[in-house]
């Protein structure tokens, strides 16, 4: 495709774009600083010589913007390709450190595949994996504390989940494998919840925390991983030792400061931005529910303000997702990661992700009518009557 045919999550449609938790449009003042260093600081930061050191200036300032927007010291800040390879490298990198260690490794059931997947490669290589539930969105903090109860390496519970909004206690999970399981170490996959609610590692009391730039108005391809100072992990990407040995690679410097300053502008907006995300969240449920009384919101009103997942019983949400598309207004049907099903060469070993959706107690025959409507602070109230009248449209013409 011709890149001038691209309308993009900055386009000109950009006011009815509702699928922000995929991605959201990069920032002005990121782009600005992105091309910035392109320019005139694009040397490799492990050179010694000035237009080495220039870089790496660059990315030491920009690791310290977000270490600041986490409340944490810079040295405990790893930039990575994107959360993914964070959440990989939490998981592996720690039951790599450990691998004598003899506990088992506690999750949650409705983690991203990100994380979901590198624990069941664990549960491959034989480590006892416990999958703690949470229908309709609550955590079984009893199940929790029965499998703290037993050995303990690690427990990873994500901060907000990224398909229904619904928020997990993280900082009790965190509170309770200190009082029962002695020595375990507690990641949070923060991507949904950064930028958007306070998401501070220190006071949650965990010791790994996840984030990525392109859901806060960053580029895409860069994320971060916090490590509490004192804490061993082993690499997964092995090279020439950069981010102090622990992400080998030489370091994307013009997107780290992009996602540093869409990090800064970020918390800067985060207060504005949770109460335009909640007044948003009102009126889309209100009007919803009144024009189409089938419909059943799933996310909770305790949840994330950012998101909204909606079913409408007997509902193509592929064909809706299409039909608003057609109309200029971009929604999910899910997570955009929950699309890629390639058929892989046979006897690959590729870990299945269960559907989350079905995890949240969502039956099964309402998976294909649900959609996800995710908010950012350039949508308006406007365009939610406008997202409710086209879906109202094609439920009619249906
Ligand atoms: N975790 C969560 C909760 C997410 O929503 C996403 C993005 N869909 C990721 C991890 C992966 O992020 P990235 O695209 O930066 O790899």
């Amino acid at each position: 495709m011709n890149s001038k045919e691209c309308v993009g999550t900055s386009g000109a449609k950009r006011t009815s774009y509702f699928d922000n938790a995929a991605t959201c449009p990069i920032r002005p003042q990121a782009l600005e600083v992105m091309n910035d260093v392109l320019l005139h600081c694009d040397g490799n930061p492990s050179s010694p010589h000035s237009i080495g050191r220039q870089a790496k200036e660059v990315l030491e300032e920009s690791r310290q913007m977000l270490a600041d927007c986490l409340g944490v010291d810079a040295e405990e800040v790893y930039f990575t390709s994107g959360a993914t390879e964070s959440n990989n490298l939490a998981i592996r990198g720690v039951c790599a450190a450990r691998a004598s260690h003899p506990g088992a490794i506690i999750t949650s059931a409705l983690e991203h595949a990100s994380v979901t997947k590198s624990i069941r490669g664990m549960k491959r290589e034989g480590w006892d994996v416990e999958y703690i539930e949470a229908p309709g969105g609550l955590l079984n903090l009893d199940q929790l504390e029965r499998a703290l109860a037993k050995p303990v390496t690690l427990v990873s519970v994500m901060s907000v989940q990224n398909e229904v909004g619904y928020r997990f206690p993280v900082d009790q999970v965190a509170r309770m494998a200190r009082e029962m399981a002695d020595g375990a170490l507690v990641h949070t996959d923060g991507v949904q919840a950064f930028g958007k609610i306070p998401l501070r590692p220190r006071r949650l009391d965990v010791d790994l925390l996840t984030v990525s730039s392109h859901k806060i108005g960053g580029p895409k391809g860069v994320g971060a991983l916090y490590v509490r100072n004192g804490v061993n992990l082993f690499s997964n990407a092995l090279g020439g030792g950069q981010e102090r040995g622990l992400r080998s690679g030489t370091e994307a410097v013009y997107a780290i400061a992009g996602f540093a300053k869409a990090a800064q502008l970020a918390i800067q907006e985060q207060a504005a931005a949770y109460q335009h995300a909640k007044s948003l969240k009102t009126q889309l449920c209100g009007m919803l529910l009144e024009k189409v009384p089938s419909a059943i919101v799933n996310s909770r009103e305790d949840g994330s303000p950012f998101m909204v997942s909606v079913t409408i019983p007997g509902m193509s949400n592929k064909r809706a997702v299409d039909y608003l598309s057609q109309r200029g207004i971009y929604v999910s049907k899910a997570s955009a990661c929950s699309e890629n099903h390639t058929t892989v060469p046979e006897g690959t070993w590729r870990p299945k992700h269960p559907q989350s959706l079905s995890a949240a107690g969502i039956p099964q025959a309402h998976i294909n009518s649900t959609l996800r409507i995710s908010f950012s602070l350039q949508n308006t109230v406007g365009d939610i009557g406008e997202l409710v009248n086209a879906l109202c449209a094609f439920l009619a013409a249906e």
